[in-house]
């Protein structure tokens, strides 16, 4: 799990040449620029100043213990002054954790009529960086490089993106994720490498005997869950036939077992994620749908149909979206609405859709599921917030594990959708419904994703970065050609490439 009160380190380089007094110079003012970005508030962590670096023992040491840290996730460095990389060799080898080189100087404005040699002797970050740079490269170290000052919200938010990429990095890291029973039959794009992922990503993804919950939905706790079925009557606009006295309160009392029982199975084994299968339902008396979209509410990670890397990758998007407004949930592209000039995509599932997309009133109800063939589940109905938001995916290509995202709009239904008995979202996909979905499809890209409200391609675009994993964004610059070639060069890059 993502450390409770995460840190990124903020390391200075230098070197002893300057002599003592400078050094207090260099000291104070990166002192100062480590806590201008903590005051922002614009980071998810704590920004935790560390001593200058002055030699290659220092800076191997600090990042040793970076690594060794569980709240540290990652760290920042400036090359304040001149700092000779080779210093820097040994310590970039070691460390395990991401990078952000911050190419900046304490002051923004250069203060023409004075400046004189002792100012210049201080800020040279302007070739400290590059000499840093250099080193990096030439080591093949994955980082991000952000140039500017601070002060500016741009250069804030640049940090922003790749401190919350870095929370979704240390939360696959420790990351077990449950799955009852195995994929769907037959399915193709569900299916990956478990072993890659928890060598690439960290996560531990292990099956269960579906009966194995079904114990916990028995021997749930009655006061427990009848504890959230007047949570339901409280937060829910809850249907006549599920409320006490209702002849379907039942199917609601069993609906809150089950999530008592999930609650308890996957609390009991350090399970963030999980997946179902509805071919596979043992003893379970209905499909899990409300339960499914409670938990994934609390920030776990889901996917239907035994969809382990669409539940890793809502787990890692809830973790990198901490804090932030905004919903994030299991997703599938469902059927379209293909009027020239109107073209939308209406996403759903049969019932699993986090109800973090909507700030509204959200109804519960009960009717049938054709599939599973099981008792009829309960559900939240909802339609999602309209706004702007990022439908992302993983699919495993046999050679690597790729990323496609799509910049969409989320919009409000053309018209309401009284007779749909499931919560949904209405997008229209940048930058054409035709061009997202033929790029989709030629990229072998999944129909479950995720969908997010709360995080911008950019965070998308870190993340991928320190997973290594491949990543396809489809965005208002995407044209069907560019992007074929693109896929083209991906596949020789991926094939040629090893630590670039
Ligand atoms: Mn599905």
């Amino acid at each position: 799990m993502t450390p409770h009160s995460p840190e990124v380190w903020f390391l200075t380089g230098s070197q002893a040449l300057y002599g003592p007094e400078t050094l207090e110079q260099v000291a104070a003012q990166s002192t100062r620029v480590a806590q201008m970005l903590q005051q922002s508030g614009e980071l998810p962590a704590q920004v935790v100043w560390k001593p200058v670096l002055l030699d290659a023992a220092a800076i191997r040491d600090v990042m040793l213990a970076a690594n060794a840290d569980p709240s540290c996730v990652g760290v920042i460095a400036w090359m304040h002054t001149f700092s000779p990389a080779k210093m820097w060799i040994a310590g970039l080898e070691a460390l395990q954790k991401p990078l952000l080189h911050l190419h900046t100087q304490a002051e923004m404005e250069l203060p023409w009529s004075t400046i004189d040699m002792d100012f210049m002797n201080l800020n040279q970050s302007a070739h400290g960086d590059r000499e840093f740079g250099h080193i990096q490269s030439r080591v093949h170290v994955r980082r991000k490089t952000i140039s500017g000052h601070v002060d500016d919200p741009h250069v804030r938010h640049r940090i922003a993106a790749w401190t919350r990429a870095a929370l979704g990095v240390a939360e696959l890291r420790n990351l077990r994720l449950a799955r009852f029973g195995d994929n769907m039959r037959d399915v193709a794009v569900t299916e990956g490498d478990k072993v890659q992922a928890q060598i690439q990503f960290g996560v531990s993804v292990n099956t269960y005997g579906v009966n194995d919950l079904v114990a916990h939905v028995e021997a749930a706790d009655t006061t427990s869950v009848q504890h959230l079925v007047n949570q339901y009557l409280d937060e829910y606009d809850v249907a006549a036939a599920l409320r006490p006295g209702g002849d379907r309160h039942d199917a609601l009392l069993y609906g809150a077992r089950i999530e008592q029982g999930l609650r308890d199975f996957l609390g009991g084994g350090g399970f963030a994620a999980f997946t179902t299968n509805f071919e596979d339902l043992g003893g379970l008396k209905q499909l899990p749908g409300l339960a499914v979209q409670r938990l994934m509410a609390d920030g776990y990670g889901f996917g239907a149909e035994g969809d382990w890397k669409t539940s890793v990758l809502v787990r890692a998007c809830k973790a990198m979206a901490a804090g932030l407004p905004g919903g994030t949930s299991f997703m599938e592209d469902y059927t379209y609405h293909l009027v020239p000039g109107q073209q939308k995509i209406l996403g759903a599932h049969m019932l699993e859709v986090c109800p973090s997309l909507t700030t509204g009133k959200q109804s519960l109800e009960i009717h049938p599921l054709a599939i599973g063939g099981r008792e009829d589940p309960v559900r939240l109905r909802f339609t999602a917030d309209p706004g702007a938001g990022v439908v992302i995916g993983l699919s495993d290509m046999g050679d690597r594990f790729r990323l496609t995202a799509n910049v969409v709009e989320v919009v409000e239904p053309d018209e309401p959708l009284p007779a749909l008995p499931v919560a949904c979202a209405v997008w229209e996909p940048e930058p054409s419904l035709a061009t997202s979905a033929e790029a989709w499809i030629m990229a072998g890209a999944p129909h479950h994703t995720v969908l997010t409200q709360a995080l911008d391609r950019e965070v998308i675009e870190d993340f991928a970065d320190m997973v290594a994993a491949e990543l396809l964004v489809i965005d208002r610059d995407t044209t069907v050609r560019s992007f074929e070639k693109e896929l083209r060069w991906n596949a020789a890059y991926y094939r040629l490439a090893e630590r670039l």
